[in-house]
């Protein structure tokens, strides 16, 4: 490590990632990522998702501006970048999916903010339109997104980790950055691996650490106000040939999203109560367990196999490094009976787990300048659609940093 770096991006994931590889090449100087796992693999967040290209509905531009916006951007530069560069990908479609008058209540609303975000091609169809696209789903009206897709996310980060120190990015693994000292120019850095604690300068820094990001962003600025809740993600899987019942043509089929208490409990209030909790961040709101397809490797290639993940569950905050499996198998059943009929218990095994970078009481991702210390620039609470919004996050840090 030289003793000055211009650009220090402290985490590896997805964002880290994409973010080294939109700044490198396109500026002559040097800049390092510090990740404190040992290899470049996306291990936290940026694997353990549900590989979904999100469409952008979901986000209200009133209370998500970054969502809404960065997703919908995000989505088709992921696209672009993904046929330029080979990586496993699918545009399958999906289908936010109402059982009965209640959840078409929350379906218009999810229709009503997906044409205020200006989605492509979406389109309400009835229950019998609904058996051309998934003859074993069963609903009474849908909104079909064809925008949305799948991606190999593991593939993804190596792509951009590749792409980055191709054009020279440094990638120091197995360090974890310990201690922040902002400087009256730059900021000098603690980092801790296998061989001890060193030190280096930097003039400027960027916070990619999600689950860490809110600690980094007080390490440098004792006074940031972000405080992070994290929530697990659990799935469960079926092999879609099983039965004739559970066999599915390849879209993502989802719920309409609905309330979830703070404990993980899914609930069915009236549209307005909904509204209305919601917006004094009563309850959360979560795009619910869903049906989505997936990679897996034959040969040497990556390719859509017959294993359809089921998730993810929703939780009450947990310890950010607890990764053991809580749900059953009948709670995955419960969750999409209503809408996929055909599914038994005996179908299901248990998949993987994930934790939220969710923050508390703010519902957008935050991507500023810190008040203080205007060349530390914060990437926190970078839940969901993150991956997918992970290339317009690169190219508005870019944009930031150009003032
Ligand atoms: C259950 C679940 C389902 C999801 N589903 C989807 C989906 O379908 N579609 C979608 O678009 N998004 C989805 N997401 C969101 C998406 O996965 C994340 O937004 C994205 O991966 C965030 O990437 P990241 O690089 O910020 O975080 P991470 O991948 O967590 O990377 C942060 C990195 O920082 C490192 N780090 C932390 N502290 C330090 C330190 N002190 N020093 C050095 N390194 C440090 C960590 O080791 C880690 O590698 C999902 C997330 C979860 C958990």
């Amino acid at each position: 490590m030289s003793e000055e770096v211009q650009i220090t991006i402290i985490g590896g994931g997805v964002i880290g990632c994409a973010v080294a590889y939109e700044l490198s090449g396109k500026y002559n100087q040097n800049i390092a990522v510090i990740e404190k796992n040992n290899q470049i693999n996306g291990e936290n967040q940026s694997s353990r998702n549900s590989g979904v290209i999100h469409s952008g509905v979901y986000y209200p531009k009133n209370n998500g501006p970054f969502k809404a916006g960065l997703c919908v951007e995000g989505n088709e530069m992921l696209y672009r970048f993904c046929v330029r560069h080979n990586i496993p990908h699918k545009k399958t479609g999906k289908l936010i999916v109402a059982t009965d008058s209640l959840e078409e209540e929350y379906l218009k609303d999810t229709h009503a903010t997906a044409e205020d975000n200006g989605i492509p091609g979406i389109e309400m169809l009835d229950g019998s339109e609904i058996a051309r696209f998934e003859p074993n789903i069963r609903a009474i009206s849908a909104l079909y997104v064809p925008t949305s897709g799948i991606v190999e996310p593991t593939s993804l980060v190596n792509k951009l980790f590749r792409l980055a120190e191709s054009n020279g990015v440094m990638f120091l693994v197995g360090s974890e950055v310990v201690e922040i000292k902002p400087e009256v120019e730059g900021f000098e850095v603690k980092v801790k691996s296998k061989t001890g604690i060193e030190s280096f300068k930097t003039a400027m820094l960027i916070n990619a650490a999600g689950l860490y990001s809110d600690d980094i962003a007080r390490l440098t600025n004792p006074e940031s106000p972000y405080r992070m809740d994290p929530f697990k993600g659990e799935w469960g899987k079926f092999y879609k040939t099983g039965r004739k019942e559970i066999s599915m043509n390849g879209f993502n089929v989802y719920p309409v999203p609905l309330g979830y208490l703070p404990d993980g409990e899914k609930l069915k209030l009236p549209f307005k109560e909904f509204q209305e909790k919601f917006s004094q961040g009563e309850i959360n709101k979560s795009t619910g367990v869903h049906l989505s397809p997936t990679f897996e490797i034959k040969g040497n290639e990556y390719i859509i196999g017959d294993t359809v993940i089921v998730g993810p569950s929703y939780s009450e905050p947990v310890n950010r490094e607890d990764y053991r499996q809580t749900r059953e198998e009948n709670y995955y059943l419960d969750m999409v009976r209503p809408f996929f009929p055909g599914l038994k218990l005996e179908d299901i095994s248990l998949h993987q787990t994930g934790i939220r970078a969710k923050l508390k009481d703010h519902y957008d991702f935050v991507i500023e300048r810190d008040p203080k210390y205007p060349d530390f620039i914060n990437l926190v609470g970078i839940d969901s659609p993150g991956l997918t919004a992970s290339l317009a996050i690169a190219k508005y840090v870019k944009e930031l940093l150009e003032g």
